[in-house]
């Protein structure tokens, strides 16, 4: 288990505090003047005030963390982002226009930040707890609470999903979302470039594969047991969710590895090859779909035409056998030249490869 340590002291978030407060603490309020009552309002109103700095504090820090998101994400200049974490400083700064306008950028809010209102709470199985927080989320789904995963982070040099069995690899920007010390994000680059090397010097006899996300710029990994069943990677990076076993992107829910790798090539060679004519004909039909008929009765012309021209050219063609484009034969000898051959008065692509007509297929 990561953390090492037992279950740390949670301490009561604010929110329920003022919440217990408004809630438990106040009495009815008394007919009989306001002498006793006047104190104990007073102090009600200085816990509610330094629960409100507490909060303020918490959130001027998860601010920060995300004007300094939205610059490593290019979506602001670096001078823009030092304005706001100027105007930060302020202790009388508004925050509400601020998170609109990082909201507004598309910056993630932080992980401790709370759920969207309607959310279920969940327990973090590392400390036991239940949350209201967003979370830490691998890309397979296992949520831990950014307390625990930060501790995590900042203790293992290459800290993984602390779910049994998923291998889960930390990249760079989970580092950065939990919020670790510089000096351990530098400690975590180092180790990866070491990493790298070891790996090279090891390849072949491995037991264990490490899967990259593709994504670019994103070093989160998993690593595999060769032996382990594929999955479904779906990075935070935004990256399209991609297949651990062959790496294809959309995943393939269903169908093996090597399948896929086929009939994607097929699919391929259809798409350079026979199917274009077809293809182009029935874009056509699509967009003379609103004269219909006409364009119904065209394409059937357009297709006989086209079988037609299918049978002439298995006639009078022959596929050159070393660039495969179909020649056709003209005159009577038997020697032809690749894309030499006229039709129409045009010249054919070809190669310029001299073989025997008889030869080919
Ligand atoms: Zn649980
Ligand atoms: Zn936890
Ligand atoms: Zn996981
Ligand atoms: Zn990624
Ligand atoms: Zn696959
Ligand atoms: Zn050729």
């Amino acid at each position: 288990a990561p953390g090492g340590g037992g279950p740390p002291a949670a301490p009561t978030p604010p929110s329920e505090l003022t919440g217990g407060a408004g809630g438990a603490l106040a009495p009815t309020p008394p007919r009989l003047g306001n002498a006793w009552w006047a104190p104990l309002r007073r102090c009600l109103a200085a816990v509610r005030a330094s629960v409100r700095l507490q909060q303020s504090v918490a959130t001027r820090h998860r601010l920060r963390w995300r004007c300094h998101a939205a610059r490593r994400a290019g979506l602001v200049a670096s001078a823009n982002c030092s304005q706001m974490l100027v105007r930060l400083g302020n202790p009388l700064v508004f925050f509400g226009e601020l998170c609109d306008f990082l909201d507004g950028l598309g910056v993630p809010p932080a992980l401790d930040e709370r759920a969207p209102l309607g959310t279920r709470p969940w327990h973090c199985d590392i400390c036991r707890n239940s949350q209201r927080s967003r979370g830490w989320c691998c890309p397979f789904s296992h949520r831990f609470c950014m307390e625990c995963m930060s501790r995590w982070a900042e203790a293992s040099p290459f800290p993984t999903c602390p779910a049994e069995g998923c291998g889960y690899r930390l990249g760079r920007r989970d580092l950065e979302d939990l919020r670790v010390s510089e000096a351990r994000l530098k400690a975590f680059q180092e180790g990866l470039a070491q990493e790298s090397i070891d790996a090279l010097r090891q390849d072949g006899r491995a037991q264990i594969k490490l899967f990259r996300c593709p994504g670019a710029g994103c070093n989160a990994g998993v690593t595999l047991k060769t032996s382990e069943p594929r999955r479904r990677w779906a990075c935070a990076c935004g990256a399209p969710a991609a297949c651990t076993g062959c790496g294809a992107s959309p995943y393939h829910f269903h169908g093996r590895c090597d399948e896929v790798q086929n009939l994607r090539a097929r699919w391929l060679a259809w798409l350079q090859g026979g199917g274009e004519a077809f293809r182009a004909l029935e874009r056509r039909a699509a967009v003379e779909a609103a004269a219909e008929q006409v364009a119904h009765r065209e394409a059937k012309t357009r297709r006989a035409e086209l079988a037609r021209d299918e049978e002439w050219k298995a006639a009078n063609c022959r596929v050159c056998p070393r660039c495969a484009c179909a020649v056709e034969k003209v005159g009577g000898g038997e020697a032809v030249v690749c894309g030499q051959s006229a039709h129409g008065g045009h010249r054919q692509p070809g190669c310029g490869h001299r073989f025997v007509w008889q030869d080919a297929e």
